[in-house]
């Protein structure tokens, strides 16, 4: 029997198209993807206050390694030289700072920088490290400036909120004219389809082994997804290509035989993802990550 809610949790968060479709089951949910936006949605997003509880007080202890090393240093450097050579260096605010690498970073190459955190302790080690004064506040409490900044980095943060759309007109309206935003998630396309072929995975064993190098949040995000929710948020030009992977095999509850094959795949899988990338003339984007940028032109 459907729950009263059904109807509502069926309809897309984004374009509220009632034309959503069935995609396949996570942890016994279902994941919808929606026709018209094609965003690729969990029905069951849990509700806002746990997740800013979660981010506030659990993922610093699960995450945190991952976030005070280097193991994203080539990513970091790729975005800011890629920022750098088409917008001045001015301000730079980077949302869901973490421990502050990326803006470290960016100081050094001789950027202003901005970070926002809602992890206490993500923002005394970001002070420790690199004496880093990050905003210790959520998203929706924070004083958005407007038209401040030169530049605004998300790196793997915008999958993980509750409305990213909403974070996406904010961002526009605090960038100057001619700034740029860089958007760094998992590739919805590639991690959504590999999900569907677990699905069809009938012996447990192996299904959970597959998922175990997928990824979802609160939503895949597509290429096509982000085309059409940054035109709508008033961006012009947009550039999507695949992303870097990170480096080293930060997963504590992978065995040695799984951190082996991550391993293999991260040294051999971005040789094929480039070659497919270059083949289709960058129609095709099988990393599983992926980069976005945009200007407010
Ligand atoms: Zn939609």
């Amino acid at each position: 029997m459907n729950r009263p809610n059904d109807f509502i949790s069926r309809c897309c968060p984004y374009c509220k198209s009632i034309r959503t479709r069935w995609y396949y089951v996570f942890d016994n949910e279902t994941v919808r993807h929606c026709p018209e936006c094609n965003l690729i949605f969990r029905q069951e997003r849990g509700s806002e206050k746990k997740l800013v509880e979660y981010y506030r007080n659990g993922y610093y202890r699960e995450w945190g390694e991952d976030q005070e090393g280097y193991l994203r240093g080539t990513i970091y450097s790729d975005a800011l030289r890629f920022i750098e050579e088409r917008v001045e260096k001015g301000i730079l605010l980077d949302i869901g700072a973490g421990c502050g690498t990326l803006l470290a970073l960016a100081r050094d190459r001789g950027w202003n920088t901005v970070g926002q955190e809602i992890s206490l302790e993500s923002c005394h080690m970001a002070k420790e490290k690199y004496g880093l004064e990050l905003r210790n506040e959520y998203l929706r409490e924070m004083d958005w400036e407007v038209s401040r900044f030169d530049a605004i980095t998300m790196v793997n943060v915008l999958d993980h909120l509750p409305d990213p759309w909403w974070v996406l007109g904010k961002a526009f309206n605090a960038l100057k004219i001619g700034g740029i935003i860089y958007i760094r998630v998992p590739n919805g396309y590639i991690h959504s389809w590999f999900y569907r072929i677990s699905d069809a995975i009938l012996i447990p064993f192996l299904k959970e082994k597959m998922r175990k190098f997928l990824v979802i949040h609160l939503y895949h995000l597509t290429t096509r997804f982000f085309k059409r929710v940054l035109k709508d948020s008033g961006f012009g030009s947009i550039i999507i290509s695949g992303s870097e992977v990170s480096r080293g095999t930060p997963y504590l509850s992978f065995t040695r035989g799984e951190t082996l094959w991550l391993f293999m795949m991260k040294k051999y899988f971005p040789i094929l993802s480039n070659l497919i990338y270059k083949i289709t003339k960058g129609r095709l984007i099988v990393s599983p990550s992926i980069n976005v940028y945009a200007f407010k032109d």
